[in-house]
């Protein structure tokens, strides 16, 4: 049978993410350090360890048939490669950032100024777009220092918490793009590989959809339960059974990690009791 091949990023920052991600969707790959490839045992599925610069001309080209890669790198390098699927890891933002005492006036603030990026093609078309002309100075990494060595005014970085900036007298002051880690694939595809993926990706979004919610049991009077339905709608509905206790019930539903917080409270002053909310270990919708 063939095996789908796919290139994950040899060492680095999305490195443990994307194996663990193969981990969750129960494809085994041998514990061996990581060479250039690895086969999986119980899946049909071969990984290539690349730097990441390599990875969208790699599947471009077809040497790879998908890869996991930053949206970023992929913008930056504008290869011909289709976007599968949002992986929800890596989440950053490309950024500009000035020395923190200079006033700040908007993006014609860079009319005519020197940026050092390591992303020349993004910074290149941002400005295009907006008609303001820029000095665009390509570095490789230590994008951060450039102000204060004198060599740029200002730079164009990865920007996660704002912590290196600060570090190094600087400030954001506008995003351009956010970048998630993607799966991404090549152009043409053989139907077998194309029901591979379909199997990974299926897998995938079931992880995906388990990490993103969780589970909650509750205890309610009945009479609160029609409202309780109406924040909780759960996959299709809440279950609803009844407690031993009379005129009570318990319902179970999953609610979105990120509005359960707010949940929460909307249960209480329902008069919800012995709130219970668990991980999801795998979800199939
Ligand atoms: P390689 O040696 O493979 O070329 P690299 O040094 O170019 O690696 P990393 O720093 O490992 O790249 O970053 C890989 C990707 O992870 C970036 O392209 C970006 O999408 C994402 N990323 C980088 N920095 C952060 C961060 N601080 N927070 C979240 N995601 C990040
Ligand atoms: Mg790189």
């Amino acid at each position: 049978m063939d095996k789908l091949k796919l290139a994950v990023q040899k060492s680095g920052r999305l490195s443990e993410k994307s194996l663990q991600l193969l981990k969750e969707c129960g494809i085994k790959l041998s514990n061996e350090d990581r060479k250039l490839r690895t086969v999986a045992s119980n899946f049909p599925l071969e990984i290539l360890y690349l730097r990441d610069d390599d990875i969208p001309q790699y599947v471009e080209q077809g040497v790879a048939d998908t890869g996991i890669v930053g949206f970023n790198e992929v913008q930056e390098q504008q290869k011909n490669v289709i976007l599968v699927e949002h992986l929800g890891f890596a989440n950053c933002r490309l950024s500009l950032a000035i020395p923190k005492e200079e006033l700040y006036t908007g993006i014609h603030y860079f009319e005519n100024k020197k940026i050092a990026t390591s992303y020349p093609n993004i910074l290149k078309r941002f400005f295009q777009e907006h008609h303001i002309p820029v000095e665009i100075e390509t570095i490789g990494g230590s994008v951060e220092i450039a102000p204060s060595i004198g060599l740029a005014n200002a730079i164009f970085d990865i920007v996660s918490t704002g912590s290196t900036l600060i570090m190094n007298g600087l400030k954001e002051v506008h995003t351009v793009m956010k970048s998630e880690a993607i799966l991404i694939k090549n152009e043409n595809f053989t139907q077998e590989k194309n029901l591979i993926l379909e199997k990974l990706l299926f897998r995938i979004k079931a992880v995906r959809n388990a990490t993103e919610n969780k589970y909650i049991l509750l205890n309610a009077p009945n009479e609160a339960i029609p409202e309780i339905i109406n924040i909780l709608p759960g996959m299709k509905s809440p279950t609803i059974l009844p407690l031993a206790q009379e005129g009570w019930s318990s319902l179970h539903s999953v609610v979105k990690e990120d509005q359960f917080w707010d949940i929460i409270d909307q249960l209480k002053d329902l008069g919800a009791q012995g709130i219970l909310v668990c991980s999801i270990e795998k979800m199939v919708i």
